[in-house]
């Protein structure tokens, strides 16, 4: 990456336009895109599935964005999703088969080989049931008790998009947010904190729109019914699994045998995971109207532009941990090495210039930057936002709120902080 040092170069090599003067950020032209992108894609995801899921994820995107923005008002469940959540069900529908089918063998066992049938057809559909969502067993959580004033703010802004709020809030220390069920009702929120930090409490009252936007639109329990029959698709996948390498005809007519299953399954797997990729897509346009609702359409789109910066931003906790982690060890103990943390995240974040916002901008536009391949394209998603009727925003916070939530989230903060510190980030 070409940067530039303080004032060394003002001008454009291409076009002499005058050129931004951050030292800590490419320096590029906002007039002729001169060195705008210096890595030129050169970080193409690794995997050719997930290039192909990207790839996928930006047609979509711009399909949808015409459809969003055609008629003003977008569609709840889309073919896709009626599609995804069928294809899902036919897949639980097995296991409910087999496990009725074990027990009636095992019901009328009248042998050896009926009772041997009835537990392996039980042992096949527990291997398959979908899997409820529960708390994470070593995370910190938040209950009612613990933060009311945060989850005032949850129910708010629940009331604003059109829902309830949540039962569990999670705090991590991911750069991101979101939203699940735990067992069949009750809701979790996640809460990244370096995500959290960087944000203006305008911005966190979008991100909770657009989360608490998910369970409005339902896709939390699309999110649960497909991702659980894509996990059991998987199962079936791998049961199906030949021997690598036949040693006797036994294994060789069993893999003939297995041949075509793998190849059912094979082929049920991906068309699932493509239908479900293409119905999530949707979600995130309407959880993002969602997000526009509650925090207005500036906070949205403020928030989506915090997480074109995530990667300078994850860099600089990494480098801010690091440099504790060196200081820290042996003199003092984590807990005042971690003291800080986020204040200087915060403070790295707040300089990020606008030039760089607009550089990054343009290279998601030429290359398609996505948070993730569940997501449409940023600068879509963007654009989906700038196009639609402007949203004031309903919910509004003030110093002494925001200030009582920052205390009730300080003792997770801070074991945020100290864990990062006592244990590194991953990759370093
Ligand atoms: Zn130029
Ligand atoms: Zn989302």
């Amino acid at each position: 990456m070409r940067t530039v040092e303080e004032g060394a170069l003002r001008a454009c090599p291409e076009c002499g336009g005058p050129l931004p003067e951050h030292g800590r950020f490419t320096a590029w032209c906002a007039g002729c895109d001169w060195n705008v992108d210096p890595e030129g894609g050169r970080e193409e995801p690794a995997g050719r599935g997930e290039r192909i899921r990207r790839r996928l994820a930006e047609r979509h995107g711009e399909r949808l964005l015409a459809d969003l923005t055609a008629d003003g008002v977008p569609v709840r469940l889309d073919a896709f999703g009626v599609l995804s959540f069928t294809l899902a069900l036919a897949v639980h529908a097995v296991t409910v088969v087999l496990l009725v089918c074990g027990a009636l063998l095992l019901a009328g066992a009248s042998g050896f080989w009926s009772v041997v049938g009835g537990l392996l057809a039980l042992g096949a559909a527990w291997t398959l049931r979908p899997r409820l969502g529960r708390l994470p067993r070593d995370g910190i959580v938040l209950r009612r008790a613990d933060a009311p004033e945060l989850y005032a703010l949850v129910d708010e802004v629940g009331r604003a998009v059109g829902t309830r709020g949540v039962d569990a809030i999670v705090v991590d220390a991911e750069f991101n947010a979101s939203v699940s069920t735990l067992g069949v009702r009750r809701r979790m929120l996640t809460l990244g904190v370096p995500l959290w930090e960087v944000l203006t409490p305008r911005e966190r009252v979008a991100l909770l729109g657009h989360e608490l936007g998910h369970f409005v639109n339902g896709d939390t329990r699309h999110g649960l019914v497909v991702g659980s029959a894509l996990r059991s698709l998987t199962v079936w996948h791998d049961y199906f699994q030949p021997y690598p390498r036949p040693g006797d005809i036994f294994e060789v007519v069993t893999n003939l045998l297995l041949l075509p299953f793998r190849y059912a399954t094979g082929a049920l797997l991906t068309l699932l995971d493509l239908v479900a990729l293409r119905a999530s897509q949707r979600c995130e346009y309407l959880a993002d109207a969602a997000a526009a609702r509650a925090g207005s359409t500036g906070a949205a789109v403020a928030l989506m532009d915090r997480f074109l910066v995530a990667d300078p931003v994850e860099i600089a906790l990494r480098r801010e941990v690091n440099a504790r982690r060196m200081n820290g060890r042996g003199r003092r103990g984590a807990e005042a090495a971690g003291a800080g943390l986020w204040e200087a995240l915060a403070e790295y974040a707040a300089d990020v210039p606008e030039s760089e916002y607009e550089r990054r901008r343009r290279v998601g536009a030429l290359r398609g930057h996505s948070v993730d391949s569940t997501h449409p394209p940023t600068h879509l998603r963007r654009q989906c936002l700038l196009r639609t009727a402007r949203e004031a925003g309903t919910v509004v916070t003030d110093g002494a709120g925001e200030g009582r939530i920052a205390a009730e989230l300080a003792e997770a903060r801070a074991r945020v902080a100290r864990e990062l510190v006592r244990d590194g980030l991953d990759g370093t």
